[in-house]
């Protein structure tokens, strides 16, 4: 592993730490079938093979990686492609769990691809750049609140689980990680239109610094919001706010 060497346009940091990459794979609560996203060099992989009560695929880009893998271990169906391109149907039709110490520079889109294919996806754990973590799991009020803690957390139940220093990576990131899992509300509808809710948060939160009322002059209905909520800005509606207002538009 010390003559690997990294590919930073990939966001290859391997993570070197067993008793984290098993405390990752423990985090998955989900049984059945999962998706490990950059195996790498299999640290995680590995763990997660040895559990019996998953039914593992791989996906990896890089085709060193993907050599390397297949002779670690055989019998992994491993899929050597670029995740955000790939159509997951082909290798799961049924649901399936994601786990993955993600490529930092692809986060956001493995983040949005989770969203849009949620209705088969019950849970997502792994890690993520300490930041963009703490940023999805945060409530309304803080600064770090965005489109994606939002979106999730409408969706998923988000747990922020810990922290992981740079210094167990290879080579080591520049920032610090942290390892969440985010878990799909079950019997959860939402109960206004879905493509006008996206629109919504993603206008309101392009102009956060804006009011509510500014950033959503544009939107036919806008006037049926409350003058309190219209005065607002985005980071300090819940989720739960966000749909209100979007069901006063739609009225
Ligand atoms: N899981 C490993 C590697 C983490 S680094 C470990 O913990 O050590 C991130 C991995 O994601 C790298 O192996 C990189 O090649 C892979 N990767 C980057 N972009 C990808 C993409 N679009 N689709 C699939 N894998 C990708």
């Amino acid at each position: 592993m010390e003559n690997v060497k990294a590919k930073k346009y990939l966001g290859q940091h391997f993570l070197t730490d067993k008793n984290i990459a098993e405390k990752i794979a423990n985090s998955l609560q989900y049984q059945g079938n999962v998706l490990e996203i950059g195996p790498g060099m299999g640290i995680l992989t590995d763990f997660i093979l040895q559990n019996p009560k998953l039914h593992v695929a791989a996906i990896e880009i890089d085709h060193e990686s993907v050599d390397y893998l297949h002779e670690r271990f055989p019998n992994l169906t491993l899929y050597q492609e670029d995740f955000l391109k790939f159509d997951i149907h082909q290798i799961f039709n049924e649901p399936f769990a994601i786990i993955g110490n993600f490529p930092y520079n692809i986060s956001a889109p493995i983040l949005f691809k989770l969203l849009e294919m949620r209705d088969i996806i019950p849970e997502l754990t792994g890690m993520f750049q300490k930041e963009v973590a703490q940023r999805i799991c945060t409530k309304a009020g803080s600064k770090e609140y965005g489109i994606l803690s939002v979106l999730l957390q409408t969706f998923f139940h988000c747990d922020y689980l810990f922290m992981v220093h740079e210094g167990v990576f290879n080579p080591p990131p520049k920032v610090k990680s942290a390892v969440i899992r985010l878990t799909r509300k079950e019997n959860f509808r939402l109960s206004c239109n879905e493509k006008l809710y996206f629109q919504v948060v993603k206008a309101a939160f392009n102009q956060r610094r804006k009011t509510m009322r500014n950033s959503l002059k544009s939107f036919a209905g806008i006037e049926k919001v409350d003058e309190i909520t219209l005065q607002k800005r985005p980071e300090q509606l819940s989720f739960d706010e966000f749909i209100t207002l979007v069901q006063k538009i739609e009225s």
